[in-house]
């Protein structure tokens, strides 16, 4: 298996720290509002990631952070008249709503910075006491960059370059202006922790590094992130990182591209965004997941209509395969599989390899999405006559094999039981309207035999699943 390292600028093979275990870290999202589009690029794709290690046999462990303390959180909570906290419980829960919808399984473990404090102003105190770091007056601590020998790897600048280019701002308590705050002073209003400099906050990089350490080590397998966190975010993590525990950070460094909408970064701050939830209420939430997985994730990737309409139609052919091997299985032939099925069935190795291969590559995805529409196609015509049910039950397996590694198709068993009861509740309000009572005991009936209690309230018809 090979990884496209950032650090190193190539393709490598994939070798972890420890055999059949693999540890990985993303940087997650700040929460003070509903995320993107451009957001659900990294957290789909690495849950593909995942996914795919864990098909390869890996156990996995992997961390992705809430950012609850922030200044843009803060900001937001004075708006709303609430708690930073509150606006940081809001939001989680909405990602987590947003994540469920994309097929994103839940990380193994999501720190909140809130409640990593201690190991934070821990981390803090070792940058100090080893000269990486100072504290000023006022408060603040920061990162003494340049001591650092090692800054600018990952996004490839060399320091004379970053030097120029740093902002001098003549009020600024830093010795330097590459030095970065770890620690925050309080300002009045601002939620605040007490720490040896006194009362304040984290900065942002501090606590991906105090995270890292926390859950996964001084050494990790993969961090992962979008291509904009490369600087100055991970290159601040790296020297936070290695200047305190001596060792390297991370083996692998992968980076998302973009998600443009016409050629621009799709962002907060252009206004050129749509959130998930507004996407998803046009297109639907798997469609989203459909789309990004139609490209390689570092390529850059363009937002529009038709290219989220041909998702939802890739998408709909899978449905309609599914749906009809299902009912093939339980409807066709006896016995089987005939010989075009049994055709079809012999060349799953192949398919499998091919796949494989795919995602090896650095995880292509759009390779990979390519192969499961050919076992799709094969199999389609190989139950076009006479399916038998055995047949129709193991060409489904085969396809359920690479749509569980991408995560795909797992949006509509939901949705048609809640269309259907909708639709059953209709009927029977409309039996009950035209006092045909016989009718709509039948649909009462019908419902429970789904499993399908109803509640008559004042506001209406309520139901619930046994
Ligand atoms: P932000 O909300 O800007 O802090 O971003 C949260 C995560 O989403 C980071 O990993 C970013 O790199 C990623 N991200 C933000 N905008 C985009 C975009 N347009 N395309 C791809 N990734 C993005
Ligand atoms: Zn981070």
């Amino acid at each position: 298996m090979e990884i496209y390292n950032s650090m190193t600028r190539r393709k490598e093979e994939f070798v972890p720290i420890e055999e059949g275990k693999v540890k990985m870290y993303a940087c997650g999202p700040t929460v003070y509002n509903l995320i993107h589009v451009g957001n659900a690029r990294p957290i789909i794709l690495f849950d593909v990631l995942r996914r795919y290690l864990e098909y390869r046999g890996y156990e996995v462990t992997f961390v992705q952070n809430f950012t609850d303390v922030d200044d843009k959180i803060i900001k937001r909570a004075n708006e709303e008249g609430i708690t930073s906290q509150q606006v940081a419980e809001k939001y989680i829960q909405e990602y987590f709503t947003d994540a469920k919808g994309l097929g994103v399984r839940p990380a193994t473990i999501h720190p909140k910075a809130t409640e990593t404090m201690d190991e934070i102003i821990a981390f803090v105190q070792t940058l100090i006491e080893k000269g990486y770091a100072y504290a000023v007056p006022s408060g603040d601590v920061y990162y003494r960059t340049l001591k650092f020998k090692g800054y600018g790897k990952l996004s490839h600048q060399p320091i004379e370059d970053l030097q120029s280019g740093a902002r001098i701002d003549i009020n600024d308590e830093k010795e330097n202006p590459l030095d970065f705050a770890l620690w925050k002073a309080a300002k009045p209003g601002e939620p605040y922790w007490d720490s040896p400099w006194g009362q304040g906050r984290p900065g942002w990089h501090i606590e991906c590094s105090a995270m890292n350490r926390k859950f996964l080590g001084p050494t990790i397998d993969i961090h992962c992130g979008g291509e904009d966190l490369q600087f100055p975010h991970h290159e601040n993590e790296i020297a936070q990182s290695e200047a305190a525990n001596g060792v390297p950070f991370a083996h692998y460094w992968m980076h998302n591209g973009f998600l443009n909408i016409d050629n621009k970064k799709m962002s907060k701050s252009l206004g050129n965004f749509f959130t998930v939830r507004d996407a998803a209420a046009v297109y639907g939430y798997e469609p989203i997941r459909m789309f990004m997985l139609s490209a390689h994730y570092r390529t850059p990737l363009n937002y529009s209509r038709e290219s989220l309409e041909q998702a939802q139609a890739a998408l709909e052919r899978l449905y309609t395969a599914k749906d009809n091997l299902t009912f093939l299985a339980d409807n066709g032939a006896q016995g089987g599989p005939n010989a075009a099925e049994q055709a079809v069935l012999e060349q799953a190795d192949s398919f499998r390899e091919r796949f494989d291969a795919a995602m090896d590559d650095d995880f292509n995805t759009a390779d990979a999405v390519s192969v499961l529409f050919e076992v799709v196609r094969a199999a389609n015509k190989a139950v076009g006559e006479e399916p038998t049910r055995e047949g129709a039950a193991a060409l489904l397996k085969l396809v359920l094999e690479f749509t569980d590694v991408l995560g795909l198709l797992y949006g509509r068993e939901e949705e048609s039981l809640d269309d259907k009861v909708e639709a059953l509740i209709a009927q029977r309000q409309q039996a009950r309207k035209e006092r045909n009572w016989a009718e709509a005991d039948r649909i009462r009936d019908e419902l429970k035999a789904m499993g399908i209690t109803l509640m008559d309230t004042k506001q209406g018809v309520q139901w619930k699943k046994d």
